[in-house]
Parts: C-alpha cells; structure tokens; sequence
C-alpha cells in the first residue's frame, strides 16, 4: 500500500492515542473516540484510509455484524483483513479500524444502514453486502422504504458490484439501480414490512403464501426452500432470480452445488449470513472449498451464542434487537429448555418499545418463561395477551436463581445483552 499522507499519518496516530486512553480509563474499546479525534484532524482520512484496499461493505437491519465477521474469517484465507470487530459501524468506526490495521489489503466493514450512502461515497468500496430491512428503532430510525431509496441513489452509477439477498423485496429494491448484483435467495422469515411493492405501492403476490394478518395462526412462519419467490401484482418488478440458493441447512452454488453448511453458529439467520459471505468471497476470487471451513470456525460474535455461568445455570445468550431478530431467536431457542427474556429502553435499545406487540410469542408456550429487564411489565402484558404463561423476575439475576441448575436459553435487547455480559464476566 502507498504511504498515508504527514497529516493523515499524524491524524491516525492521535486517534490511536485517545482510543488507548478511552480503554485504559475503562471508557470502552475506544474505537469509536479515537477514529472521531483522528476524523477532526482530518476530515478526509476515511477516504484515503480506504484507497487501495479491496474493501466489502455490510449493512442490513440484522446479522451485519456476524456477516461481517463471517467475511472477515473467509478472507483471511486470502490475506489480512482489516475490519470493524466490535461493532462501531459508523464513520469513526471505520477510521478506526482501518488505521489499526494499516497495511491489510483487504477491509470488511460492517456500515449502519442510515450511513451506508456516505460510506459508498467516501470509501468507493467495489463490494456491497445487503441482506434485509425491517422495523427498528421506532423513535429514531428513518422509515426504511426511504432507507432503501437512500441505497439505490447511492448505487447508481457507481463501479460497485452488490451481493443482496433477492428474497427482501425492499433490499431487492434498494440494490437493483446497482451496475451488477450476485442475487443471494437467503429468506426473508419476517414479512410484515413488505407486504406492498417498493415500487408503485401495489400488493405483492408470495409464491405459496397468502397474506396473513399479524396475530392470527400461521403468520411469520418461516418460509422453506423455494418458497421465497414474490412479483408485484400491478407493475413488473418481482424477485431476481437468485443464483446462491440459501437451502435448508446447505447452500446451492451458481453451478448447482449443493454445499452443506455445517456452521457453528446457530439458527437459520445464521445460514443465510453465511449464504451472503460465500457469494461475497467467490466475488472477492475465494472459492466455496476454501471459504466455507473458515466461515465454520465462528464460534460467537462479540458475545453473541456465548455462555455464561453461575452457580450451575449455563445461560447461552441471544441477541435480538428489533421483531425480525427475535423471530430468528425463537428458531434458535432449544424446545426443552427455559427461556428468560429481557427488554430494556435506553438509548441503543431505541426507547419505544412499542415492537414488542408486532412479535408472535406463541412458539414459546409450553416451555417455562422468565420475564427481566426496565420493561418487563410491558412485555409480560403482551405475553399475557397471547395467552403464554410466564414469570416475573425483578432482575435477570434473580431469574437466573429461579432456573434449575442446567442449561437456559436468554434472549436479551440490547443494552439488556450487554449489561448480562458485563455483569456476568467472562463468557464460558
Ligand atoms: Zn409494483
């Protein structure tokens, strides 16, 4: 790689100073204040960071952060990789870390959605990764039918290739003003934000699946393999075909092979992530056989699918921030286990939480139920609604103390995740 301009080198540097501050005053990792200082110094360090690398860009609503780090692993086979690993997904972020890892010739960055237009344009990365958009954040987030008007300007006319996933109409929308796109089928299990066609406005046809209001039997069940085509029923657009088929437990190649999977990480959103990382390493020159066994060494994310332990209660800890996620939490929760859920509101976790009414909480009858966290009492009226008895517990704590020692299953928001992770220690 070519050397940094003095200024920028100098930038980097302070920024680098003030990160170790941040982590050796216990202020977190750092990342985030250190590439805002280096940012300061030099507003355009993010573009000349980004020069000369063979960068991916990630973003959806869900799964970016693991999809990240599947792309990552997959394309260390191929060198070094420089990459946002805790999650700072925002331009500072980015400055971070790409100038922790200066001489790396390839970047994974995981890009929040609102920012992915200002990070297509400042870094002129060649790969764009986009999976799904749904509901989150009610009282800050854009509307994402906006959002996924945002990425098709951002695309346009630039000489970027996108590997989106063809099941999300909205996404489908989003890539399609992109000069070429690797189309992924890797499902879309949550439905009810795109009932309507990006488009023109008009009804969406689903192949196998008819509208189903929300709340009533059947609705959000998981589409199986070949199940996922949609068209609008007014204009033309309907599904690209697909040439990654995300099938049950395995992936389908563009030549027909069938790849079993057999990753580490639970639960079908997790296939499908690893669906988007194989198309995107087959983009980046990696073929299937060398990246797969790299995308099976994951083992969690940043906490995510850990255990922790006390006093003989393993927990093993999901993350789900929004209704999309915690559809896909219940396909991960182990059927003979107790559950303990936690929803908190603080400014990460968005503070309505008026979401928690547009989740179907029947799949979780017959399985002991624990509720924690700042608004336990609200979600315990809605499971209370949908008739699924359950337990108050005053903290996750106490809830932990009322299981049987053995294994539980928790799915937590996300300030509630990380407030287990800290107070708990070291996952296990
Ligand atoms: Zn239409």
């Amino acid at each position: 790689m070519t050397q940094l301009p003095l200024r920028a080198q100098l930038a980097t540097a302070l920024g680098r100073t003030a990160a170790t501050l941040s982590r050796v005053t216990g202020r977190g990792d750092g990342s985030v204040i250190g590439g805002r200082v280096s940012l300061v110094l030099e507003p355009d360090l993010l573009r000349k960071l980004a020069h000369d690398r063979k960068l991916a860009l990630v973003s959806a609503t869900n799964g970016k952060t693991t999809t990240t780090r599947l792309i990552t692993s997959a394309l260390s086979e191929l060198g070094d990789v420089a990459t946002n690993a805790f999650g700072a997904n925002m331009p500072a972020g980015h400055v971070s870390a790409l100038s922790s890892a200066k001489h790396a010739p390839y970047g994974v960055l995981e890009v929040d959605e609102k920012y992915l237009p200002e990070v297509i344009d400042t870094t002129g990365a060649g790969v764009i990764c986009l999976m799904n958009l749904s509901r989150d954040q009610m009282d800050r987030a854009g509307e994402i039918w906006l959002l996924a008007q945002k990425w098709r300007r951002a695309l346009a006319g630039k000489n970027t290739h996108v590997i989106a996933n063809a099941d999300d109409p909205l996404v489908a929308w989003g890539a399609s003003t992109a000069a070429s796109v690797t189309w992924v089928s890797a499902g879309q299990p949550w439905k009810e934000d795109s009932w309507c066609c990006p488009e023109c406005g008009g009804p969406l046809d689903r192949k196998g699946m008819e509208y189903v209001p929300p709340g009533s039997v059947g609705a959000g069940a998981p589409s199986k393999a070949g199940e996922n085509d949609w068209a609008c029923r007014e204009c033309t657009f309907r599904r690209p075909e697909p040439s990654w088929i995300l099938d049950d437990d395995a992936v389908i190649d563009p030549r027909g092979q069938r790849w079993v999977l057999d990753i580490q990480l639970p639960g079908r959103a997790n296939r499908a992530n690893a669906a988007i990382a194989l198309a995107t390493a087959e983009v980046f020159g990696l073929p299937v056989e060398r990246a797969l066994p790299r995308l099976r060494e994951v083992r969690s994310v940043a906490g995510r699918y850990t255990t922790v332990e006390r006093d003989g209660r393993h927990a093993r800890l999901l993350l789900a921030k929004n209704p999309a996620g915690w559809l896909e939490a219940f396909d991960v929760l182990d059927s003979s286990l107790p559950v303990i859920l936690s929803v908190n509101a603080q400014g990460p976790d968005g503070r309505d939480t008026s979401w928690l009414w547009d989740v179907d909480y029947r799949v979780l009858r017959g399985r002991p139920v624990f509720v924690a966290g700042e608004r336990r009492l609200d979600l315990a009226l809605r499971l209370d609604v949908a008739d699924v008895p359950f337990q108050l517990a005053g903290s996750f704590e106490q809830a932990l103390a009322a299981q049987p020692p053995g294994k539980v299953d928790v799915i937590a928001n996300y300030t509630a995740f990380q407030q287990i992770r800290s107070e708990f220690g070291r996952a296990v």
